[in-house]
């Protein structure tokens, strides 16, 4: 996962309560990752402020106690958060970067410093800014009020009650390059935090369809039957209701054939169960490949199928099978072992008025009995 979709995961989950679910070793692991990478950004993004203040330094507008102070409290916070996350005190509460605490205590070091050194104050608020760029990722909206009531709250006074000059110096040449500096690098800053944003947005964006891709496929499996891949039992009875209920709407004639495979227990006896799967599935992907769009196949059970002829009488149902049957006989079955032969046989009914699925089955059951009793490989009419 990509270091940016790492520090929004868990977007979702934000208040920092107690959070009571028992996380996995991995899921903890890769928690106490992404916390680090998030605190190892901030403190580079410490020290590029920092160089700003050292250059200001430098030109003899702020002392050196300065730059050092802030450094210094900069990475003692981030230390303290640093110790919490390696502790894995976060992962007692939902929100596991603790962010509204993250906030707060940087925008209390930027207000500090807006007081410490007023003449330069105006690196520290655009700091402010950033601060709540990076908050605003993870961030509830109540989370973001609270925090943003609390900066006012912070601002208001030295502001309005104060009539410190807060500014940011370009009078020499050196002040005009740490005044550039700052924004430029305020103005980096923030781009990096759009950045965070856009590939949240396109991770979740992916993640979407990743999901939507996986449910249409569990949507699949669950209706097809593992080994021939026709539809399951479940699935082929849903479809036969569907085709009644068309028929009977539309008063087109609807068929049926039970299919069965003849001696098949000699198959396995004679060739092992693993060929007799082998056979299950040529046959089903023979079935497949000559019959109608339109028309519905599944497994019933064992080496039982169900075929759904819509629009079909009796006798078109009877002409289309014994075309089918006729393909499995003929087909050469040879290739899995030599002098294997497989029949088939099929009962077919045609949906009477007002008939329910089972007595339509039951008659296509019975015809197929038939075709059994017959001598096999046939296919009989209810
Ligand atoms: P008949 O002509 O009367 O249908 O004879 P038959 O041997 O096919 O009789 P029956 O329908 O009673 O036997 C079905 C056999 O199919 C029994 C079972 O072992 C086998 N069978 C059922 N499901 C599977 C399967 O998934 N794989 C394999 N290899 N065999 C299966
Ligand atoms: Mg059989
Ligand atoms: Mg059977």
């Amino acid at each position: 996962m990509s270091s940016a979709a790492s520090l929004l995961q868990g977007q979702a989950s934000h208040s920092a309560t107690a959070y009571p679910v028992r996380l996995s070793p991995e899921v903890l692991k890769r928690r106490v990752g992404q916390r680090r990478h998030m605190l190892a950004v901030q403190g580079v993004s410490y020290s590029l402020i920092t160089s700003v203040l050292l250059v200001y330094c430098y030109a003899g507008t702020v002392p050196i106690i300065i730059p050092s102070a802030y450094f210094l409290s900069g990475i003692g916070l981030l230390s303290i958060f640093v110790v919490l996350s390696e502790a894995h005190f976060n992962d007692r509460f939902e929100d596991h970067y603790l962010t509204i605490f993250q906030v707060a205590g940087h925008v209390v070091i930027q207000l500090g410093f807006l007081l410490a050194a007023p003449g330069i104050g105006f690196v520290f608020l655009s700091v402010v800014f950033l601060i709540f760029g990076f908050g605003a990722l993870r961030m509830t909206s109540r989370q973001a009020i609270i925090t943003w009531t609390l900066t006012m709250i912070g601002l208001a006074p030295i502001f309005l009650f104060t009539s410190t000059p807060i500014g940011l110096p370009i009078t020499t040449q050196t002040e005009r390059v740490a005044a550039m500096l700052s924004f430029v690098l305020t103005i980096g800053q923030c781009a990096f935090v759009g950045l965070y944003g856009s590939t949240m947005r396109k991770m979740l964006y992916d993640r979407s369809f990743e999901l939507k891709a996986a449910y249409k496929r569990i949507e699949e499996l669950a209706e097809l039957d593992e080994l021939t891949g026709s539809s399951n039992r479940r699935s082929i009875m849903r479809m036969l209701e569907e085709e009644i209920d068309r028929a009977a709407r539309g008063g087109s004639p609807c068929s049926i054939a039970l299919i069965d495979l003849d001696w098949f227990k000699r198959i396995n006896d004679a060739y092992g169960h693993p060929t007799g799967d082998e056979v299950l599935r040529t046959f089903s992907i023979t079935t497949f490949a000559n019959i109608r769009s339109v028309d519905r196949f599944g497994r019933y059970g064992g080496e039982e199928f169900l075929l759904v002829l819509p629009g079909m009488d009796a006798g078109q149902a009877m002409r289309a099978l014994d075309r089918l049957r006729v393909i499995i006989a003929e087909l050469d079955w040879s290739a899995f072992s030599p002098g294997m032969k497989v029949t088939m046989s099929a009962g077919v009914a045609m949906l009477n008025p007002n008939e329910s699925s089972d007595t339509f089955l039951a008659r296509a059951d019975s015809a197929l009995y038939a075709a059994k009793a017959q001598g096999r490989n046939r296919i009989t009419r209810a």
